[in-house]
């Protein structure tokens, strides 16, 4: 592959980058990585990923790989400002998206899993030590130069994607300087340990006003500790680690040999007002930064990753158009911006340093928890903005007749296909866009004729209801029952119809087979496909 010319040039080698990396080098396309660093990241960073992220890991190939470095399953329990339990917040008991909602696990080990899902590829190439330094942009591509340590040199891309974190290059050259929010006043000692002794499956939030504090437990011995650190307290530089090993003294006797990482953070709150200047785009930390308290802004940047790599998909493949591109900032922005509300509220309430506040928060929990409903809300972590769009890549999102689901991720159950074995619902979907026919007989799936399901490869499902068995399978479709019943909830007012699903397995709308023309102009109207065919990147660089 050349790097001098390549359809997408990724700036930052992070979690955000590296996924999106896999996820385009799956779809075939070339792609340059460049990372400033040498490695993986050596600080102590994101603790813990989600249901999304490990459904996202799953469609990127790399689930078994990703259950190797996660704990998973845990919960989280929350404490009060005298150490009593205020509620333990555990994710519903059926899991919605085919994984448990929260996965401990060290952050550097996580992007390794990505770096090294990368080896999969020929066509995409990592350079490390290599830093992106200006870019400039026309109608047909972007051009950056880049800086290593025996050379400087230009790229021609057919886009440009800034993963290069919080003190993103490629957001300040796209005029997203400064961005929406604030910076938090509040100090945070992190520090990751090994050789634990803590036994619990269990985050502990501690609300304690005198010193708030966050402690993970990983796999095999591994923890990680969170200190507010007080106004007062300015250990230098060379006394941060006696500093954190007074504080982690109340839970462990700790050697400095198992001390893996230790700093001291600030943490941001800041959405970009745009992540899309034309042919470039930010993802991840470049584009929006939340203090961790509810870890989710890796999985945030996951999400971004997910998003975006099959819209560029397209749009190389000439299959869409700036229409579907604008639909980037469109859909996550409004999202993450509610992760990071959710951040600061939690970081507000459950880490406030005014005991007045503490004991008003530890009375409201007391007796939020008996009002029937609010227990439920608060263990199954309902509170959590969820996998839903406003607006975006929807047809007749918000009309009663497209069904309740559409704007929304579906649900993953195992599904029993028509040999009888019982399997992940993603890994029948497949990697790109679907069509699930809800219903008795797949045979409505056989009469579509749209061209566009040939161009997005679309494939054919049909989803048996009534724990009917799946029928079998035909030439154009497979046919599965939902062993676990999620799907047929999810979709029960969609009966007789065809419901598309995007490959980040959202439901893009629904239609029954009768409206197909219809349908298929709305969607390629929201596509904004060009009016020629051919890769539009591929021409131009
Ligand atoms: C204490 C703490 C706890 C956290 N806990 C969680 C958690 O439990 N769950 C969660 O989801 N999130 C958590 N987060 C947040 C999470 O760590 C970040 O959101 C995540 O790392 C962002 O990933 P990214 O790839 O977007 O950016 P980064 O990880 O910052 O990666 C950006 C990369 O770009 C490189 N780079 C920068 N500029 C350039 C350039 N010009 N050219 C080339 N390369 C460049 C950098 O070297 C870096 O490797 C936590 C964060 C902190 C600080």
């Amino acid at each position: 592959m050349s790097c001098d010319r390549v359809d997408v040039l990724i700036a930052g080698g992070g979690p955000t980058g590296l996924a999106l990396a896999n996820a385009l080098g799956a779809f075939g396309h070339d792609v340059l990585v460049v990372e400033q660093d040498p490695g993986v990241a050596e600080l102590p960073r994101a603790v813990s990923i989600d249901d999304e992220a490990m459904r996202f890991m799953q469609a990127l190939g790399l689930l078994e790989a990703t259950r190797g470095v996660v704990l998973p399953g845990t919960g989280t329990k929350y404490f009060g400002a005298a150490g009593q339990l205020l509620m333990y917040g555990r994710g519903p008991a059926r899991a919605r998206y085919g994984h448990p909602i929260k996965n401990p696990m060290d952050h550097s080990e996580l992007q390794q899993v990505l770096l090294d899902g990368l080896r999969r590829f020929p066509n995409v190439e990592v350079r490390h030590l290599t830093r992106l330094v200006s870019l400039t942009q026309d109608g047909e591509g972007v051009t950056a130069q880049l800086d290593s340590a025996d050379a400087t040199w230009e790229v021609r891309a057919g886009y440009l994607v800034g993963a290069d974190g919080g003190r993103s290059t490629v957001r300040t050259a796209i005029g997203q300087e400064p961005m929406s929010g604030s910076a938090f006043e509040e100090r945070w000692l992190v520090l990751d340990t090994v050789n634990d002794t803590h036994d619990e499956r269990f985050a502990m939030h501690y609300g304690d006003p005198q010193r708030p504090r966050v402690i993970v437990v990983g796999r095999g011995g591994r923890c990680r500790y969170e200190f507010l650190v007080h106004d007062h307290e300015r250990p230098r530089e060379d006394e941060v680690v006696s500093f954190a090993m007074d504080l982690v003294r109340p839970y462990r006797a700790l050697d400095p040999t198992d001390i893996v990482r230790c700093t001291i953070y600030r943490f941001y709150a800041l959405v970009a007002d745009e992540f899309r200047r034309g042919r470039v785009f930010i993802a991840g930390d470049a584009a929006h930064m939340m203090p961790p308290f509810a870890g989710q802004g890796l999985n945030s940047g996951l999400r971004d990753a997910f998003n975006l790599g099959w819209k560029l998909d397209l749009a190389l493949r000439g299959n869409a158009g700036d229409r579907l591109l604008d639909t980037y900032t469109e859909e996550r922005r409004p999202h993450v911006s509610a992760m990071v509300r959710l951040s600061i509220r939690m970081g507000a309430v459950m880490m406030t340093r005014s005991s007045v506040r503490a004991r008003a928060r530890d009375c409201a929990f007391m007796v939020g928890q008996r009002l029937p409903g609010v227990q439920g809300f608060l263990r199954e972590m309902r509170f959590k903005p969820p996998a839903t769009y406003e607006s975006g890549l929807f047809v007749g999102l918000g009309a009663e007749s497209s069904g309740a689901a559409v704007g929304s991720m579906l649900v993953q159950p195992r599904v029993v296909d028509a040999g009888g074995r019982l399997v992940d619902l993603d890994d029948v979907l497949g990697g790109g866009f679907a069509l699930i026919a809800v219903g008795d007989s797949p045979a409505a799936l056989d009469e579509l004729s749209a061209p566009l399901w040939q161009r997005l490869g679309a494939r054919r499902v049909h989803l048996a209801v009534d724990d009917r068995l799946a029928a079998r399978d035909t030439l154009r479709c497979v046919s599965v029952a939902d062993a676990d019943g999620l799907l047929g909830e999810q979709l029960a007012d969609l009966r007789g119809r065809i419901v598309v699903v995007r490959p980040d397995r959202f439901a893009a709308g629904s239609f029954v087979p009768s409206d197909e023309a219809a349908f298929v102009s709305a969607l390629e109207q929201r596509l904004g496909v060009p009016a020629r065919s051919g890769s539009i990147a591929r021409e131009a660089v």
